[in-house]
């Protein structure tokens, strides 16, 4: 398979439009067969349901080249059951993880071409999404959706290594209490917007976002769980019904338990306990894990003793372990790495 003329090692984390998309159209209650398109372009009615009232919910993953050579994804099947989730919360049909396993591959295979090599550390993002499409102004939902996946060529997320951030704690709230935030939507990224500019002109990296019932308790940033790690080296990671189930954070959770041997606990993470960790870290598909070196609660500092100038220790194991998996230099739990071509 012959490679685009890409330069990989210097690509960003932007858009570039690859060569086949894949949609798939549901009308009169059922989804036709779907197919691969060359038009990256959609035509919309002006009063489509996702545009009045954002109706539509998101996946992401990647595709990427082995040590030995093939073309995987990882856990798609993970994504697959967690868009059936969040479309059947915002009253849109199930797109049946089966038939999205199979655009997945097909997808992929179109676009072997943008599949960057071993060893450059990008990878063939893939964004599947779903939309109600036909036109409604009383609100209620669409009658006709749209599922689609594109897909774009993204850089190494560390590019000139890595450099730990520096978080807030948020007094915007991500999602409410028994809101949609443990869904893959457009409108809890909509939400952040405000947040993420903000910190972002205030010399922040990311906001830490609060349960928004009691905010005493660390929930998530705007596209990224957390991990910490106590000073006794166990892994913590906070539970929340309002919080995206991130796959790279179940993932890290069994890598700590069944590769490093480590204990780890997902539990309610109260804000007055954040000076007693050792380490943090987010994650998500993008980066894996990004580690936090120092948290600002309200002009408060709590500087992470490992990792004000790179990963800690401890985050580098699981972060080294999960990617090897990934990668292929490490046997990974059956079915984690799927093979495409
Ligand atoms: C996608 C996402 C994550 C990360 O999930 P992964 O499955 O690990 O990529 C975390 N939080 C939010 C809000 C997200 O949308």
């Amino acid at each position: 398979m012959e490679k685009k003329n890409i330069d990989w090692g210097n690509l960003g984390f932007g858009y570039i439009q690859t060569d086949y998309r894949f949609v798939s159209n549901f009308k009169d209650g059922k989804w036709d067969d779907g197919e691969l398109s060359t038009d990256a372009n959609i035509v919309l009615n002006e009063c489509s349901c996702v545009l009045q009232y954002a109706q539509t919910v998101f996946e992401g993953l990647k595709a990427y080249t082995t040590e030995d050579g093939r073309t995987v994804v990882f856990r798609p099947d993970l994504n697959g059951e967690r868009l059936e989730q969040s479309a059947a919360r915002l009253k849109m049909p199930v797109y049946p993880k089966e038939k999205f396993l199979e655009a997945v591959q097909k997808v992929v295979k179109a676009n072997e071409a943008f599949v960057p090599p071993y060893g450059s550390g990008a990878s063939l993002y893939l964004r599947p999404y779903m939309f109600g499409s036909d036109p409604v102004i009383g609100v209620k939902p669409a009658t006709e959706y749209q599922f689609r996946i594109l897909t774009t060529p993204v850089g190494p997320y560390f590019k000139g290594g890595v450099k730990p951030l520096t978080v807030r704690i948020c007094d915007y709230d991500r999602a409410a209490p028994h809101g949609t935030g443990n869904i893959k939507a457009g409108l809890n990224y909509a939400m952040s917007l405000f947040a993420i500019v903000d910190a972002h002109e205030k010399g922040f990296d990311e906001n830490f976002y609060l349960d928004a019932a009691t905010r005493t308790k660390i929930e998530e940033t705007g596209g990224a769980n957390i991990i910490f790690i106590t000073k006794d080296g166990k892994l913590v990671t906070p539970k929340s019904d309002s919080i995206l189930p991130s796959i790279t954070r179940r993932s890290i959770v069994q890598v700590a338990r069944e590769y490093l041997d480590m204990e780890a606990e997902e539990r309610e993470i109260h804000v007055d306990e954040l000076a007693d960790f050792a380490e943090c870290g987010l994650c998500g598909t993008a980066a894996v894990i990004s580690p936090v070196g120092k948290i600002v609660d309200h002009g408060k500092e709590i500087c992470l003793p490992a990792g004000m100038t790179d990963m800690g220790p401890v985050t580098k194991k699981l972060y080294d372990t999960l990617t090897g998996i990934q990668m292929g230099r490490i046997k990974g739990p059956e079915g984690w790495v799927v093979e495409v071509c």
